[in-house]
């Protein structure tokens, strides 16, 4: 089969489309998909939809040869403590689909039935590059702002960085929720693009002194709720925005892992650190539940053919994108 492969460690330059061996037939339990698009997250992370391929192993049920898939790049292994509590991005062997497991954006992917749903039906129909940009963001961002933050209607978030899949869904979630968001970015354009798609308010982090900003427009008090990826470059700001019994949920460090943090600021003002990763089932049913009713519909920035994701993926490193770049690969059939 087909796929886009990291030929060594590297950067993009080490991306190559070429032929590999393709994917497993499917063991009890598993379904082979045959994919249609993948949406890039970083250089060697990639979530994608498509059909089944090859179709079920044996036992499999919910989904037919036939059927439009989205795939839950989560894989857990559905029988350790965590998993039997029902927190599987919590299991002790978790790993992302393209980032710890081989050959995702690939012609053919094997994962289990329970990776496996089928698309909503909505109208208008999900184009394949939607049903990609969906999974990975929309599960991420919901367990950050409702399982762990439990952000409220009425009150304020703050995100970092809107022009990201997660930034820009955290935002989508907190005002489906009730929630007024504020923004940043360094480009005005994706400001502009922000308060369209419903950002109260919107801060330009290159010409503008967030924190300041933020506790002017909060009577010096903070926001409820931070949403952080950024990490050491927005940490200190961070801390300063948010308000005393704030809740401040990160699930990356985009710009570095190591932070200050003085712990008496912590317990002196209440605040709760909340570190959030994917989702378990429940949560990723209920994002697709409100796909189907229409909610949540991801945004997709730019779609490549296969042959071109090297450019794709250009345009991630570069930060260029609002929302979700998507490769898009040929029928196999
Ligand atoms: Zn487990």
């Amino acid at each position: 089969m087909r796929a886009c492969v990291l030929t060594a460690t590297g950067g993009i330059d080490k991306l190559n489309i070429t032929e590999v061996p393709d994917a497993p037939a499917p063991k009890a339990g598993e379904v082979r998909v045959s994919i249609r698009a993948a949406a890039l997250n970083h250089l060697d992370l990639f979530v994608v939809a498509g059909l089944p391929g090859g179709g079920g192993g044996p036992g499999v049920t919910s989904v037919q040869p036939g059927d439009r898939v989205l795939i839950n790049p989560g894989i857990a292994d559905y029988s350790c403590e965590f998993c039997r509590a029902g927190e599987h991005s919590l299991c002790v062997t978790y790993r992302l689909l393209g980032e710890h497991l081989p050959g995702t954006m690939a012609e053919l992917v094997t994962v289990p039935a329970q990776n496996v749903v089928r698309g909503p039906n909505v109208s208008p129909a999900l184009t394949w590059a939607e049903a990609a940009a969906f999974s990975l963001v929309t599960l991420t961002a919901w367990r950050m702002l409702v399982t762990r933050a439990q952000i409220k209607p009425g009150e304020t978030a703050l995100i970092w960085g809107i022009g990201g899949g997660v930034s820009l869904t955290a935002m989508r979630i907190a005002k489906l929720l009730g929630a007024r968001v504020i923004v940043t970015s360094s480009d005005d354009a994706k400001l502009a693009a922000a308060k369209q798609l419903g950002a109260d308010v919107i801060l330009n982090h290159r010409t503008q002194k967030v924190a300041t900003e933020v506790r002017a427009l909060t009577n010096k008090r903070g926001v409820d709720v931070v949403v952080e990826n950024v990490g050491a470059a927005t940490w200190d700001d961070s801390l300063r925005c948010l308000r005393r019994g704030g809740r401040l949920v990160t699930c990356g460090a985009t710009s570095g892992p190591q932070v200050h943090l003085d712990l008496r600021r912590v317990f002196w003002h209440h605040w709760s650190i909340l570190g959030s990763t994917m989702g378990n089932a429940a949560e990723y049913a209920e994002v697709v539940r409100r796909l189907g009713q229409g909610e949540l519909r991801p945004v997709v920035d730019r779609v490549y053919p296969l042959a071109e994701a090297r450019v794709a993926f250009e345009r991630l490193a570069k930060a260029e994108q609002l929302g979700k770049v998507v490769v898009e690969l040929p029928s196999r059939a």
